[in-house]
């Protein structure tokens, strides 16, 4: 089935197509319009033109779009998630799970936008502000750019449309080219929803090109972009003065105390190393375990990391899939045969079937290692024995990204330390760092990113406070 473009409410088709194939079987499952500059330009300009009757709705409107397009996600979640599944290789338990999140990111996007308010402001606290009254209102930023990554091909959009939706931004959205289907299925749920503000989405397919046309150009306020690094660091270069907001990767890590319920520890740190075959920005990729408790945690980590079932992705069983393309399969293929090189030792070694990558579990790393500095992306994750939470601190700080750490200890003291003392967007006490619930702020320090998302934040991002004075 082919996606295509919407320009405004207006769907486009284009004679030239790119072809997606499914990285389990090979097969082509989906097609879509090769984009160009001026296709980005003319989608913003109608996104620009569309702000005049986004300016007219009201909250309650934007908020019956929204919630009419949650309906109708619930009512078509069996073919999205099939959808994701066939264009990138998610398991279909877990893609329907991704289709459920993304119901509760709208209903919540809606539901938050109801109760956001401005503030009143004291200015007869300042020496000259007698009787005068002061507030702050917020108002839509204008257009907002989203650029979104393959690995939650749905729910990664849901928070940047709803958000900027609710908060009556108009929207040019370009998917990541992995899942062009995916996304044409999921902006269709909006511009057909009796409820929808004409011309308020548009939706362009590419990849750097396309992308950087959206992010050079004048027209948006704001980039809201999740993916890599490097791309992030492209954007920041060339966006100009519009406000950015950049969730990119990370390499997060956890500690393992000798207080923790260990068996708790290592079921969920096998979930979190290898769900979605590694292919999460917080992921689990490394394991600080403290010396005392270490041989009982490996052992008991890799009997959890042998149950997960590796296959079809259309088995309701399937814990994980294939990795996304050949290139994806051997950098981790070459990183962890370089570290077995370097003294590495391979508990579970790196196997490889097809695009299908299991579990490996590697010890003896050292901190110089690229599967332990470098941002993996693949179901690779690394014990490292350390003395102390005082040994493992530095250790686990000494990265260049900071998304999320995690601690499993029932140390209160260890409990309050890790949360002052990791340096990261967020820490998760008992779990694995790969955990997060869509209503919380989230977002990195470091190269991990800029800005917050997570409905309440990304309307902060995405608005504009306006102050008044009425003296
Ligand atoms: P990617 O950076 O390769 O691509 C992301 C998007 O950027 C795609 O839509 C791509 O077409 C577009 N793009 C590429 N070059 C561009 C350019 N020059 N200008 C503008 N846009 C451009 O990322 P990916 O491989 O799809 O996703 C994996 C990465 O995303 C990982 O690093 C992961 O950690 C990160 N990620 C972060 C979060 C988060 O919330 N922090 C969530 C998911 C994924």
């Amino acid at each position: 089935m082919i996606a295509k473009i919407y320009f405004g409410s207006q769907e486009v088709e284009k004679e030239k197509v790119t072809q997606r194939v499914s990285p389990y079987s090979g097969e082509i499952v989906s097609k879509a319009p090769v984009c160009d500059r001026d296709d980005v330009k003319r989608a913003l300009e109608i996104a620009k033109e569309a702000l005049k009757q986004t300016r007219k709705t009201t909250i309650a409107q934007r908020c019956s779009w929204l919630l009419d397009v949650a309906q109708k996600l619930k009512q078509n979640k069996e073919d999205i998630a099939k959808t994701i599944t066939d264009e990138v290789g998610k398991p279909i338990t877990f893609a329907r799970v991704e289709v459920e999140r993304c119901i509760e990111t709208i209903t919540l996007s809606a539901e938050t936008m109801r109760t956001m308010h401005g503030e009143t402001i004291n200015t007869d606290a300042m020496a000259s502000g007698k009787k005068t009254t002061a507030f702050f209102i917020r108002e839509p930023a204008g257009v907002v750019a989203a650029i979104t990554p393959f690995n939650f091909p749905l729910n990664l959009i849901a928070h940047k449309l709803a958000p900027a939706l609710a908060a009556g931004n108009t929207v040019v959205l370009k998917p990541t080219p992995e899942a062009p289907l995916t996304a044409y299925k999921f902006a269709k749920l909006f511009i057909q929803s009796k409820y929808a503000v004409k011309d308020a989405l548009s939706v362009v397919y590419g990849d750097a090109e396309v992308g950087d046309a959206l992010v050079r150009s004048d027209i948006p306020r704001v980039i809201s972009f999740t993916g890599s690094v490097p791309v992030g660091n492209i954007i920041t270069k060339s966006a100009g003065i519009k406000k950015v907001s950049l969730e990119l990767g990370g390499n997060a890590a956890t500690y393992i105390d000798k207080s923790a319920d260990l068996d708790l520890a290592a079921a969920r740190c096998a979930l979190g190393a290898f769900v979605n075959s590694g292919q999460v920005c917080i992921s689990l990729q490394r394991i600080y375990v403290n010396a005392e408790i270490y041989d009982e945690f490996a052992s008991k980590m890799a009997q959890e990391s042998k149950k997960l079932i590796v296959g079809s992705p259309y088995d309701d069983d399937t814990f994980m899939g294939p990795l996304i393309d050949d290139d994806a399969c051997q950098r981790a293929m070459g990183w962890v045969e370089s570290a077995i090189k370097e003294g590495a030792v391979a508990m579970l070694p790196p196997r490889v079937e097809g695009r299908l990558f299991y579990p490996c579990l590697m010890a003896d790393v050292r901190d110089d290692m690229a599967i332990v500095c470098e941002e993996v992306f693949a179901p690779i994750v690394s014990l490292v024995k350390v003395e102390s939470f005082d040994d493992a601190l530095p250790r686990m700080n000494n990265s260049p990204y900071g998304l999320q750490f995690s601690i499993f200890t029932n140390d209160l003291k260890l409990t309050q330390r890790a949360i002052y003392e990791l340096d990261a967007g967020g820490v998760v006490i008992n779990d694995m760092p790969t955990l997060r619930f869509d209503i919380q702020p989230y977002g990195g320090v470091k190269l991990s990113g800029i800005g917050r998302e997570g409905p309440r934040f990304a309307i902060e991002e995405m608005s504009e406070i306006k102050s008044v004075v009425i003296c």
